[in-house]
């Protein structure tokens, strides 16, 4: 996608700061982290929301939580605990239409979220 922030980052026409990459994924700093530890791991395939996900698309997904469970692990995050999340449309106010999953670490997370 041309017009895609995060193909733009994937890409290297946008900056980032990645901390994880494969042949699948991208991990990269949130620009306005909202915890000490705040990545955003995406596809390499520009797929817009989880609403677009395909049968084909399921191993990328699963893919995305094995590569934030490592990061979690290597910044000690596992014992104590996370939150994975990836949101969708308008009323979980997503922003960026390449679909990313949040990683949200560092501090104690409130449930429910606003
Ligand atoms: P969403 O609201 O779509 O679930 O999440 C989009 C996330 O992308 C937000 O947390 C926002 O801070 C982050 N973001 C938006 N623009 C940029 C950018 O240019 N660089 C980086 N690293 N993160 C961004
Ligand atoms: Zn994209």
């Amino acid at each position: 996608m041309s017009n895609c922030l995060f193909c733009k980052i994937r890409d290297g026409q946008i900056p980032a700061k990645v901390i994880y990459q494969d042949e699948t994924c991208l991990a990269f700093e949130d620009i306005n982290p909202q915890a000490p530890t705040h990545v955003l791991f995406i596809p390499r395939k520009h797929i817009p929301t989880v609403n677009d996900l395909t049968a084909e698309d399921e191993a990328t997904v699963g893919h995305l939580f094995t590569a934030a469970a490592k990061v979690a692990r290597e910044r000690a995050h596992d014992e104590n605990g996370y939150r994975v999340v990836m949101n969708t449309n308008a009323h979980a106010g997503q922003t960026v239409f390449h679909i990313h999953l949040h990683l949200l670490a560092g501090r104690h997370l409130t449930w429910p979220p606003g």
